[in-house]
């Protein structure tokens, strides 16, 4: 059985570099989200891009990074993976600062920091530089203010892209599928949380667990989340992502699923995601707070449209 998320576990070696480290989150209102689960095919990419885009849908400038050298968040935005152009690699290396890195996207308010197959090698070069497990947290500093949520899809590994992506971040959102091997390998996950806690990032948090891919009419779905819920209680999130073939086909059309087809449950599932998430961090959606002023203003001229004012007859005349 996993160890307790919120137990504390020494570290297990020292850490490099942990040098004079500027706070994360120094802009108050800007979250670093790390997609993260070293278990291969769980959704994290498809809830990295579909997250990302519902936030930005919801009128706030988010921004997308592609940690991962399989590169999938960039072609699944409609970007070439082999593009000889900047990248995360070049943001790692110290090669260019962020804002010569980020591009814009089809999305309204959505950027990304393209990935590249540069990165397979970027594990190796890391050990070697200065800072390594700090590149990708200094280099956001100067861009995160800009930004509400800043997005990271992680590689299906615990290795240095990985823990650059846990030091840089304020919040871990772990996909999982409800299966009956589900918390394998969540106890090394969790320590590795409770290590870059302790050595790296004291304000690195579980966010939450999201279950994906989630069919609620099996058994087996609702005993393995009743036990998930037992054990992560309320880091389990409310929302649960459904199988959706709309959410499988949209990477090949190059969008999210919220441009290939607004109205699937995929995409309802996401925007659900996004609300709970701001709710969750006091955070208010500029998108819905114009739907509700909106929905107000029409509601007042529809009554008043009802109930036209009467008119006084002359005997009831002011004086
Ligand atoms: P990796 O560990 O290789 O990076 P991952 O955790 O990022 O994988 P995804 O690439 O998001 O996982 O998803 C794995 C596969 O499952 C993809 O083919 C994706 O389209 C599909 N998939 C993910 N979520 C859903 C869903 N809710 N409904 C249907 N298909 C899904
Ligand atoms: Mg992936």
């Amino acid at each position: 059985m996993a160890e307790n998320p919120t137990s504390n576990k020494t570290p297990q070696s020292a850490p490099s570099g942990s040098k004079s480290t500027p706070e994360p989150g120094s802009a108050a209102s800007s979250k670093v989200l790390a997609v993260v689960n070293q278990k291969g095919g769980v959704g994290k990419t498809t809830t990295a891009i579909n997250l990302a885009a519902a936030l930005a849908l919801e009128g706030l400038p988010t921004l997308l990074i592609d940690c991962d050298p399989q590169a999938n968040s960039t072609g699944g935005l409609g970007f070439g993976r082999d593009e000889e152009r900047l990248s995360i690699y070049d943001l790692l290396m110290g090669h260019s600062p962020a804002d010569k890195i980020i591009v814009p996207t089809e999305v309204e308010n959505l950027s990304l920091v393209p990935g590249s197959k540069n990165l397979i090698g970027a594990n190796l070069e890391l050990v070697a530089q200065d800072r390594r497990e700090y590149r990708l947290r200094d280099a956001l500093e100067p861009v995160r203010a800009k930004y509400p949520f800043i997005i990271l899809d992680c590689p299906p590994a615990l290795d240095l892209l990985t823990l650059n992506s846990l030091v840089a971040a304020d919040g871990l959102l772990v996909p999982m599928q409800a299966e009956y091997f589900a918390l394998e390998g969540i106890s090394e996950l969790m320590s590795t949380l409770d290590r870059v806690t302790q050595s790296f990032n004291p304000k690195l948090a579980l966010e939450g667990v999201l279950l994906t891919m989630y069919d609620d009419r099996t058994n087996l779905s609702q005993q393995v989340t009743e036990n998930l819920k037992g054990f992560f209680a309320d880091k389990l999130l409310t929302t649960t992502i459904p199988r959706n073939i709309r959410l499988a086909e949209a990477p090949s059309h190059g969008k999210p699923v919220s441009l290939y087809d607004p109205k699937s449950r995929g995409a309802e599932a996401y925007r659900e995601l996004a609300m709970e998430l701001l709710s969750r961090n006091n955070m208010k959606s500029p998108e819905e707070q114009r739907r509700k002023a909106a929905a107000k203003a029409a509601a007042s001229s529809l009554k008043s449209f009802q109930q036209p004012e009467k008119k006084k007859k002359f005997w009831q005349s002011s004086k």
